[in-house]
């Protein structure tokens, strides 16, 4: 088989793998990159089928492309695939607020969800001459890696995004068996704390700013980020609200409850929110002690409103749960305490504060996690600091940093 990338090799965005043999054509993930304006990957020889990891847009945010132009059929499990359909119509909607150009339109989405098929974790699926078989990634619900084999051929891993650290949402991933890696590696050269650490330092700022007679605005991620944080808020005995696309992604983490480490944690912690879901009640929620909403890098969603309101009050705390992209307003908040609000920027006296609420594997889990699979050779992509990493992974094992120019035959 021949194996090459569409995009996303040294960076954390766009990804894209092309595997192709004497027969078929299959593309592992398209992503796009949720910039401003957002950035696409290189357009794809005819496909017939597309396998996503996880419902990230650097991972899924291209996919009904190959269903318009090729009429691809696209595999993910159950929640990637429902979760995919959110923010696809997410971003067709975005691009017309803001007028961007996208390279698909609402009829290859109808497209994208008609020719959805469904992998389970431990099913097989057979495309010509490759065997493609799916296991948890660890990352967020529903996430999935990919093993591909080409008749008796050598065994390839793709992992897509992975966690090895256990978190309110899920299990970290165990390392699956193979001879040739191809990972992430998105935290390269970077390390987090611990998952308990993190927990508590969030919670012990969020009851001090509350003493204080202040509010908390705590902008996260839809997807996993959310469910994560209400889960972690259930202790915290105050009026809370939730705002934004985090609320139907809950509902369908709720749905596929095997998904998840326990729904019943989940359901019973999404209970003690209220959801906003007429403007009235966003005024009753920018009064409250705590909201959680979207979107996490404060580029658009309902957080914008709240911060608006509450920008001028020093007792006020914005906690933001994620990684922080350069050139997002979320990054400019942490760099200069002032933002984009309204087309304008604006000083915000709130306290902000960053918790490193990672999904991902970091440096060290990384070089375990590969030298655990036994790979012979490890492909690096989806990261912009690969060489850190290749320098400890070489010492087991043969380490390529692909561009998207370079092809692999194997
Ligand atoms: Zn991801």
């Amino acid at each position: 088989m021949k194996l090459s990338f569409a995009g996303g090799t040294d960076v954390v965005g766009s990804l894209g793998m092309v595997v192709e043999t004497h027969e078929n054509r299959v593309l592992f993930d398209y992503g796009m990159t949720p910039s401003k304006p957002p950035k696409y990957p290189m357009k794809v020889p005819p496909i017939d089928s597309l396998f996503i990891t996880h419902s990230h847009l650097d991972h899924v945010g291209m996919a009904p492309y190959v269903c318009g132009e090729y009429g691809s059929t696209i595999w993910g499990s159950e929640v990637t695939l429902e979760v995919a359909m959110i923010l696809l119509h997410d971003s067709i909607k975005i691009s017309k607020y803001e007028g961007w150009s996208i390279p698909f339109d609402i009829h290859d989405v109808r497209r994208f969800s008609e020719e959805s098929t469904l992998i389970r974790y431990g099913d097989k699926a057979h495309m010509g001459p490759l065997r493609i078989s799916a296991m948890d990634a660890g990352h967020i619900p529903g996430s999935t890696m990919y093993k591909i084999q080409e008749n008796d051929g050598k065994e390839i891993v793709f992992t897509g995004d992975i966690n090895v650290e256990d978190s309110r949402l899920q299990k970290g991933v165990k390392p699956p068996k193979c001879d040739v890696l191809i990972m992430e590696s998105t935290y390269a050269g970077r390390s987090h704390p611990k998952r308990k650490d993190v927990e508590r330092a969030f919670l012990e700022k969020v009851n001090e700013v509350l003493d204080r007679g202040g509010k908390v605005i705590i902008p996260a991620f839809a997807v996993g980020r959310t469910q994560e944080i209400v889960q972690v808020l259930s202790n915290v005995d105050e009026e809370k609200w939730l705002d934004g696309m985090g609320k139907r992604v809950s509902q369908i983490y709720l749905r596929h409850g095997d998904a998840i480490r326990s729904s019943g944690e989940l359901r019973k912690a999404m209970n003690q929110f209220k959801f906003v879901r007429t403007p009235y009640q966003r005024n009753h929620a920018a009064e409250a002690p705590l909201v959680v909403t979207t979107s996490g890098m404060l580029d658009g969603g309902p957080v914008l409103e709240y911060i608006r309101r509450s920008k001028n009050d020093k007792k006020t705390a914005i906690l933001l749960t994620g990684y922080q992209v350069q050139d997002t307003n979320g990054r400019m908040l942490m760099d200069s305490g002032s933002m984009e609000i309204d087309g304008e920027i604006q000083k915000i006296d709130c306290e902000v504060q960053h918790f490193d609420f990672s999904a991902h594997a970091d440096h060290n889990d990384l070089v375990k996690f590969a030298e655990a699979t036994g790979a012979e050779e490890i492909i690096l992509v989806h990261g912009d600091n690969r060489e850190v990493l290749a320098k400890d992974l070489e010492s087991f094992a043969k380490v390529r940093m692909p561009t998207n120019d370079d092809i692999y035959n194997y």
